[in-house]
């Protein structure tokens, strides 16, 4: 399955109407044929598995009492904290209504509390991050950074009001990272490959920049494929910037992990913002929350691939700090270990995906 496949079927299927009778002034050029990623267990540099903190309906950006404090939770983001993290945390500070000189803690250090206490202190809050784990030690860093929506909630599990807050926290998150392109956040546009033609559940132009489609005839891959274009980051990267950014303005990042609500009750500050992904299971009592368990097999790096590809035997993110290659989704698996096998049928199902692909 695809980074897509969890979305559901229903746009999917909407989506099937509205593409048979694409226009052929749609449909790209002759194929190009691209340089191939050369793909071996010999090229392995690492092997990396993390959890990602899955709910069937979906994040969780709401706000709530605790003790004399406010409590805004922003966490459960499944396959798409990245994409979404400059987003909900946006909503979650409206939600915070958080004013200048405000003391504000932050509980996390991924890509959602970090984003969360960038926002805060632009908008004039003294921002304390607390994190039982700092990156390189977070889930965000095993993320392959791609800025699209995935594995993120069931279709049928969330209602009007979410999904207004997912189409808001897209929106804000899109635009952000277009200001972040550049080598200090190391966020790039790479053009990128999807199996199939139709478009997909989001809104097209967010996350599907300049999409064609194209038969298989005239598809380097020899299948049925859209090329779109969005946006990379380089997340080990990226998550060091934005903690220099917090404490060049002012922030404090302390590691601290809690046991229990009750000891973030204690706290100095007024206003707490709970982006502690897979934490909330066990601090706010979210039974609701599972891990969904991804493995990478990350290739030396190949300068010349300058595109992406997502098929649902796998995925490939080009970095200039390796070849991404993944595509397992486990659910319940509680451990962020790499297993040999899934390695094993990372690397088959790319050779594969490769050898087929036409190269110039
Ligand atoms: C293989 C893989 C590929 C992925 N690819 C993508 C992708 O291409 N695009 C995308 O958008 N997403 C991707 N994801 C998903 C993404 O990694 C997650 O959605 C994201 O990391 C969640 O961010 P977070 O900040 O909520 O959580 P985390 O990064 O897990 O951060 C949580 C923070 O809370 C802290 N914390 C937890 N509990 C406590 C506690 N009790 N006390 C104190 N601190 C606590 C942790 O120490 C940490 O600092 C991928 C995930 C995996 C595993």
């Amino acid at each position: 399955m695809d980074r897509r496949g969890f979305i559901g079927s229903t746009a999917a299927s909407l989506a099937l109407g509205a593409c048979a009778n694409l226009p052929r002034a749609a449909l790209a050029p002759a194929p190009a044929c691209l340089p191939r990623v050369d793909v071996s267990e010999k090229r392995i540099i690492r092997k990396v598995a993390g959890l990602r903190p899955y709910r069937r309906s979906g994040f969780v950006v709401r706000a709530e009492a605790l003790g004399a404090k406010r409590l805004v939770h922003n966490y459960g983001h499944g396959g798409s904290g990245i994409t979404l993290s400059w987003g909900t945390s946006q909503l979650a500070l409206d939600l915070a209504r958080v004013g200048p000189g405000e003391p504000v803690a932050v509980i996390g250090a991924g890509a959602v509390g970090l984003a969360t206490a960038r926002l805060a202190q632009e908008r004039g809050a003294r921002v304390t991050v607390y994190a039982a784990a700092l990156p390189p030690e977070t889930t965000s860093n095993i993320a392959g950074g791609q800025i699209k929506p995935a594995l993120l909630r069931r279709a049928d599990a969330v209602d009007d009001a979410w999904r207004a807050q997912f189409a808001s926290a897209l929106d804000y998150s899109w635009r952000r990272f277009q200001i972040l392109v550049g080598e200090r956040y190391g966020v790039r546009w790479v053009p990128t490959y999807e199996g199939g033609t139709q478009p997909s559940a989001w809104p097209s132009e967010m996350v599907h920049a300049g999409a064609v489609a194209i038969p298989a005839t005239d598809s380097p891959f020899g299948r049925p494929t859209r090329r779109y274009q969005t946006m990379y980051v380089e997340t080990g990267h990226y998550l060091e910037q934005l903690m220099r950014d917090i404490v060049a303005a002012g922030g404090r990042i302390e590691v601290r992990a809690f046991a229990s609500a009750e000891e973030i009750a204690r706290l100095p500050e007024t206003v707490v913002i709970n982006c502690t992904g897979l934490g909330s299971r066990d601090l706010f009592e979210d039974a609701e929350l599972i891990p969904m368990r991804g493995q990478l097999a990350v290739l030396l790096p190949q300068p010349e691939i300058g595109y992406a590809y997502e098929f649902h035997d796998g995925y490939m993110f080009p970095r200039p700090d390796g070849i991404l290659l993944g595509g397992t989704y486990e659910r319940g698996e509680e451990q962020a270990e790499t297993t040999p096998e899934a390695i094993a049928k990372i690397i088959a199902n790319h050779a594969a995906i490769n050898a087929r692909a036409c190269a110039p």
